[in-house]
């Protein structure tokens, strides 16, 4: 089947006066609406509150309570799987086309809503304007592309023929698929793996992270709107005690989509293959981890995309994406002059308030902020500091603000040239060659993007065959995957490299069955 051609969701022009202006009307909307609400969870079509709540708080400053959400007890959670798998019943056997209408009208009413949904995420993630209507309009993309897959994947696939008899291969899904999603995108990440799940047939227990919430309840209410059954994702909120492991472990669980740390990710790979008592399956697991994201530089390369590359990637979100850019490696002759070039790019972003779209907002958590600090000061021993390693002076705002902080002479040995710090430090090394460039940009343990600069065939071609890396940019920077157009997902201990937004991402929410008939 041909694909249906679509555009990708355009960002909006904040630097129009008009643009912004209605941006900040979504601001205030968004403050009078839900500012100090409870929300509720969603559970087989009905609002359920709890006695006990989190706090969501503003990153760019703790002390504000935004809104809460409710505390799930284990009774919620099983709930929530049941509910999931009587809905599977009728769920598997929906008309795609009747999924395809209902992303197509989430299409239109999330079109319709971008900047209320790009102020409430700012509220909760502390993304500025720019970051938050990137993810929003991926979102957009993401029901789009969905709907296309969803009439792509109910085909089945052509199989050669016998001559006596007729042999199909076709799909069908796997059951209750529970969706684990960080805070760092909480709109674009949760929606592609729910909508993975429900384009294939299968029903949704979606837990957001209990930092942002509400831009995880908007879209699935959103979803209802359009005509999605009620049942089809169980929407539970709460901590990660009560809600992690157990809902990992939970026998009526087929599958589990994941996307967040390293280490949770591994965690959850090794408990769900444990078979529990009267579990009939094998747990399908995906998992979508970290990085230490490489950018080469050869010296052959246009220097200033490199830099200004380099700085959005590096910087974009304070550096909390797992595509982020956190390793530049350069070849010598060049070294100096991309470091200065980098360093003054990055010198121009302002810090401030993401709701006032600053270049620069605050880590999500203070004790985050706290974490990244340690990789700086450690740094400041093995490495040389050439911009930042401090915080700003907030005003007596509490939020983890932090400076941009880039080190040079890294060697590949250091913590920050191997760990994923999930902050704005950029750590710098020297290549000899653009081939020893490759090879310091191949040692790492992670594999999910890498950008590579320079404008010889050869070096391209040869980047493109040896960069071992889920998501390889030539001459562009390596953050912003479109759905539909760059699969995303990544080699090594990146992750299970399921590619959500890709061609073949539904083939992982699926089961193949081949019926064989005889004439
Ligand atoms: N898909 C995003 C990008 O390409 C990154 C997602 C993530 O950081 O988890 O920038």
């Amino acid at each position: 089947a041909g694909l249906l051609p679509f555009e990708h969701e355009p960002y909006h022009a904040f630097s129009d006066p008009a643009v912004e202006g209605r941006q900040r009307a979504a601001f205030r909307m968004v403050r009078e609406q839900y500012l100090g609400r409870t929300f509720p969870m969603i559970l087989n079509g009905e609002r359920v509150e709890t006695a006990e709540t989190t706090d969501v708080r503003n990153p760019a400053d703790t002390r504000e309570v935004v809104w809460r959400f409710p505390k799930a007890t284990p009774e919620h959670l099983e709930t929530a799987i049941q509910g999931a798998k009587a809905a599977f019943e009728d769920w598997k056997d929906s008309d795609p086309l009747q999924r395809v209408s209902i992303f197509k009208r989430a299409a239109e009413l999330l079109r319709a809503r971008r900047l209320e949904f790009n102020a409430v995420m700012t509220l909760e993630n502390g993304k500025n304007w720019a970051e938050a209507d990137g993810e929003v309009a991926e979102s957009v993309d993401h029901f789009e592309v969905f709907a296309r897959e969803t009439l792509r994947w109910s085909q089945g696939k052509a199989v050669y023929p016998m001559p006596d008899e007729h042999v199909t291969t076709v799909y069908e899904p796997l059951g209750v698929v529970v969706c684990i999603s960080p805070w760092n995108f909480p709109s674009a990440i949760p929606l592609g793996m729910a909508l993975g799940a429900i384009a294939a047939g299968n029903t949704v227990v979606w837990k957001p992270a209990p930092e942002t919430p509400l831009s995880s309840f908007l879209l699935v209410e959103l979803l209802f709107e359009a005509g999605l059954p009620r049942n089809v994702i169980q929407f539970i909120t709460g901590t990660n005690d009560v809600l992690g492991d157990p809902l990992v472990d939970h026998r009526d669980v087929r599958m589990v989509a994941f996307t967040g740390s390293r280490a949770v990710g591994c965690r959850i790979y090794e408990r769900a293959a444990r078979v529990q008592p009267g579990q009939r399956w094998l747990k399908r697991v995906v998992a979508e981890m970290g990085g230490k994201d490489p950018t080469v530089v050869c010296a052959d390369a246009d220097l200033d995309a490199a830099a200004h590359g380099i700085v959005q990637s590096a910087f974009g979100y304070s550096g909390q994406k797992c595509s982020a850019c956190s390793r530049v490696i350069v070849e010598d002759a060049v070294y100096d002059a991309v470091l200065n070039k980098v360093v003054a790019l990055t010198r121009e972003l302002k810090g401030g308030l993401p709701e006032e779209n600053a270049a620069l907002g605050p880590v999500i958590h203070e004790r985050s902020a706290e974490r990244i600090m340690e990789y700086v000061e450690r740094g400041r021993g093995t490495a040389r500091l050439v911009l930042g390693g401090d915080r700003p002076d907030t005003g007596g705002r509490t939020g983890g603000f932090l400076n941009p902080t880039i080190f040079a002479d890294v060697e590949p040995g250091d913590p920050l040239f191997q760990e994923e710090i999930f902050g704005p430090v950029l750590a710098f090394s020297r290549a000899q060659s653009w081939e020893h460039a490759i090879d310091l940009a191949n040692d790492s343990q992670y594999g999910l993007t890498a950008a590579f600069y320079s404008r010889d065939p050869h070096k391209l071609a040869e980047a493109r065959k040896r960069i071992h890396v889920g998501n390889l940019y030539l001459n562009r920077k390596c953050t912003g995957a479109l759905s539909g157009t760059h699969a995303f997902g990544g080699y090594g201990m990146s992750g299970t490299n399921a590619k959500v937004g890709g061609p073949d991402y539904l083939f992982w929410f699926l089961q193949t069955k081949t019926v064989a008939q005889k004439y």
